[in-house]
């Protein structure tokens, strides 16, 4: 038996990393474990074959997860300790998607940052949403994975971390990815040929190693996709900074809506918080509340 690590997933294929950093191709045993990339599992080598079989999921830390077309939640990767969300010069950046990606780290209790990607552009940063994501703790980097500029600031960002990368698409995650790695990428991406259920298979998510240090978790199911809210009165949360105001609202079940004595309100009035943060905070709400009455 052995504690391994699930590096990629191919459906119900696995690549995991055995102790001693050995990556082998591994089946699940039974139908009702379902490791996810970054899951701790315990491993033992099939006789007579090269695959390995899981028998186990250690107790997860934490899970980034999703509704699926059934209405069930589904979990998309495990153990993660960083959010990078990556934005752009171009497609122009939407910030209420940032907030959304923000949110669910938030809640999961992880850490989060922001690369602003494509500076090569020659195009005006947006300083102030970076000024005012910094100012509320989270890290920011600009870079260009185009002429490499920014990039070691990137490295150092993600050097102790298991990270997952998001972002809308086309803003240049695979480029950073790329950048941060070379011709690393390739290696851990692909499951070997043997593979029963056909060479080409696709990947579902996969961790890759980053020389230098930190490990980086892609997976197209979420790298443009912001995960939904179990309630709205939650989303509060997801807000360090209204999280923060909160304590001092007059209502403790304060919506900071239309409630009166809202410190976080007041906070947008002063620009202590940002109006525009508030905004997303408020789709958010909305949101929420519309699929939570079936509205979609
Ligand atoms: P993803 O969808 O987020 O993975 O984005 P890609 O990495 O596929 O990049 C989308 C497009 O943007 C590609 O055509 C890249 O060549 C381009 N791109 C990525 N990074 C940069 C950059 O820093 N500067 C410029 N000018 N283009 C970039
Ligand atoms: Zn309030």
């Amino acid at each position: 038996m052995n504690h391994a690590t699930v590096i990629a997933t191919y459906s119900r294929r696995m690549r995991i990393r055995l102790p001693n950093g050995e990556e082998v191709d591994a089946r699940i045993k039974g139908k009702r474990i379902k490791p996810v990339c970054g899951d701790h599992v315990d491993a033992e080598l099939i006789e007579n074959e090269s695959d390995w079989l899981i028998t186990s999921i250690a107790t997860r830390r934490n899970e980034l997860t999703r509704p699926n077309m059934r209405g069930k939640v589904e979990v998309l990767a495990a153990n993660l300790d960083y959010l990078v969300v990556v934005a752009a010069v171009e497609p122009k950046a939407d910030w209420f998607i940032v907030d959304r990606y923000l949110c669910a780290a938030e809640l999961m209790g992880i850490d989060a940052g922001i690369v602003f990607n494509k500076i090569d552009l020659g195009a005006d940063l947006p300083t102030d949403e970076l000024a005012n994501y910094q100012a509320i703790g989270y890290d920011v980097v600009t870079c260009s994975a185009e002429s490499g500029q920014g990039i070691e600031g990137v490295r150092n960002l993600l050097r102790s971390h298991c990270a997952i990368i998001v972002g809308q698409s086309g803003v240049g995650k695979s480029s950073i990815i790329n950048g941060l790695v070379g011709d690393e990428l390739q290696k851990t991406a692909q499951i070997s040929d043997k593979s029963r259920e056909g060479r080409h298979t696709t990947v579902n998510s996969a961790m890759i190693s980053l020389p230098g240090g930190g490990v980086i978790i892609d997976s197209p199911g979420v790298r443009d996709y912001a995960p939904a809210l179990e309630s709205s009165t939650i989303a509060s949360r997801g807000f360090r900074e209204i999280r923060e105001a909160a304590q001092e609202c007059r209502f403790a079940n304060c919506r900071h809506l239309r409630e009166p004595g809202c410190a976080v309100k007041d906070r947008c009035e002063t620009g202590a918080i940002s109006p525009r943060r508030y905004e997303s905070y408020k789709r958010i709400v909305n949101l929420t509340e519309q699929l939570s009455e079936g509205r979609f």
